[in-house]
């Protein structure tokens, strides 16, 4: 083939495929050792021999001879013993314990001639060997021996001659692989449309309709293509959308993006300029370690212990989920902080793209300037939820996560129930305080209710006595009193 792969290749002026042409040696003298040797279907083992061209070796031939004739003396012998003992049903037999022998019926033994020397007992009849058959045996097995022997030794002699060009043969190899790499790169390109892209020193990342190489032949020409920014202004992006909505896949996309573009690829997208990476850090999906004693959340902080400590401001890192494993209240809180560290760190500040359903973590970018919102967008449609599948500027506050329970098939009465429980939890927690206060950062003003803000009749009446008290008048006695007072009329 190598002859052909070069002429193939033949007009190609890419300087990359020029030189790896120049490398490959068409090992012609290799080529012919083994032609010579080896028969073009050679069995999968060398044990039986059998591999060995007739004609390659005079030793061989003759063995090889020697065996063949041997075996058809037997065959003749077979014969002429039943035309002699006038027993048609009298065989030849051969195994390894016994070698060759003749079997005879029971019903057939009052014939066997006076030379025939009994072997073994069977229960359908008895075995015998005669001085003649023993003899061609000799002949038979000790020539297929010699002969099995013999090739082994050809065999190993091809093996240390090819051997001994084995750089040229590595070298070849090494060029051949290499073209092959480019070719499925280069045939991806062409039928999955893909485009050239601008790889350049600075840091900007920008490509507009990427699409996930994988995803979208699955999707069968649905898939949504979306754009993407990054650079040191738009230096990390909090993702937040529903589930289902296509955050993983968007995160996933990029990542290839960037591999793709840099390991020479065309990539899935209309146009991309890729500032080179330095690295490629992933936080992704759920894994665990259970046998090496580490929990699947121990995994999940060790990861993003590696990412902190290893990110250059030259990476690019892709966070999905981070804090999912533990406590509400301790996932965003460390959600938050690896965030805020990632833009906020003198040492390094890499590209992230960071998906999560802790909407809280919208409000970073109230008072991080680098910090971008993005989300995937998603309409509810009566009580169903369509997946749009399109990346678009600012914030969700919704995961519509029990629409997609109830997708995926958990009982009506459960769906039901979660509904009553996240709409208790929604009133109880806006009633309380509004969102946890989580940023140093101002953030925008909260929504939250007052205490006197659905007024009533008895409301209006408390509301009175409070403005009608003179604070500076009023002894700790009379505080008391009062209290006891509105606790009184409040109930
Ligand atoms: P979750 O928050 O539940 O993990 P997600 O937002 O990460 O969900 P993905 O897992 O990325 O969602 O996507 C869900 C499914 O949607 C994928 O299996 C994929 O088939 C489809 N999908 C994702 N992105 C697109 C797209 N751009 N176009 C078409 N289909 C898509």
């Amino acid at each position: 083939m190598l002859p052909r792969v070069k002429t193939v290749l033949g007009d190609c002026e890419a300087p990359l495929v020029c030189s790896l042409l120049g490398e490959i040696d068409d090992l012609a003298d290799v080529r012919t050792w083994v032609d010579e040797t080896m028969q073009d279907e050679a069995p999968g083992v060398a044990r039986d021999g059998g591999f060995v061209r007739d004609g390659f070796d005079t030793e061989l031939d003759e063995l090889r001879r020697i065996s063949r004739s041997g075996k058809q003396i037997i065959a003749q012998m077979e014969e002429q013993e039943r035309v002699r003992t006038g027993i048609h049903s009298l065989k030849v037999r051969f195994n390894r314990v016994f070698g060759y022998y003749i079997e005879i019926s029971k019903s057939n033994l009052h014939a066997v001639p006076a030379d025939y020397d009994r072997k073994q007992t069977i229960a359908g009849g008895e075995r015998f060997i005669t001085p003649a058959l023993k003899s061609y045996e000799e002949r038979v097995l000790g020539a297929d021996e010699r002969s099995v022997e013999r090739e082994l030794e050809i065999f190993e002699s091809l093996r240390g001659r090819v051997a001994t060009e084995a750089p040229r043969v590595l070298d070849t190899a090494r060029a051949v692989a290499t073209i092959d790499v480019l070719a499925g790169l280069a045939e991806t390109a062409t039928l999955a449309n893909y485009t050239k892209p601008h790889v350049h020193e600075g840091d900007e990342i920008i490509a507009s309709d990427v699409r996930h190489p994988v995803v979208e032949r699955l999707a069968g020409g649905r898939f949504v293509p979306n754009d993407v920014h990054l650079d040191a202004a738009r230096q990390l992006v909090i993702l937040t959308g529903p589930n289902m909505g296509g955050k993983s896949t968007y995160l996933r996309q990029v990542g290839l993006l960037c591999l793709l573009a840099q390991s020479g690829s065309f990539v899935p997208a209309r146009d991309a300029k890729i500032g080179l990476v330095d690295r490629i850090y992933a936080r992704v999906g759920a894994s665990d370690n259970i046998a090496r004693g580490q929990s699947t959340f121990m995994v999940e902080m060790q990861e993003t212990a590696h990412i902190l400590n290893g990110a250059t401001s030259r990476s690019l890192v892709v966070l999905d989920e981070i804090g999912r494993g533990t406590s509400t209240f301790d996932g965003l809180s460390i959600a938050w902080a690896v965030a805020e560290h990632l833009v906020t760190s003198p040492r390094a500040r890499p590209k992230t793209l960071f998906a999560t359903h802790y909407h809280e973590l919208t409000d970073l970018a109230d008072g991080l300037t680098t910090v971008v919102n993005q989300h995937v967008a998603a309409r509810e449609w009566q009580d169903e939820i369509i997946f749009l599948h399109k990346i678009l500027p600012g914030r969700s506050d919704r995961s519509y996560g029990i629409q997609v329970a109830r997708l995926a098939g958990l009982p009506p009465s459960v769906i039901a129930r979660a509904r009553d429980i996240l709409s208790a939890l929604e009133q109880d927690e806006l009633g309380r305080s509004g969102r946890p206060a989580l940023s140093g950062t101002p953030a925008a003003p909260r929504q939250q209710l007052g205490l006197f803000q659905q007024t009533s009749g008895a409301d209006e009446r408390l509301r009175e006595r409070l403005r009608e008290v003179d604070i500076n008048r009023t002894t700790p006695l009379d505080a008391l009193q009062l209290i006891a007072e509105l606790k009184k009329e409040a109930e």
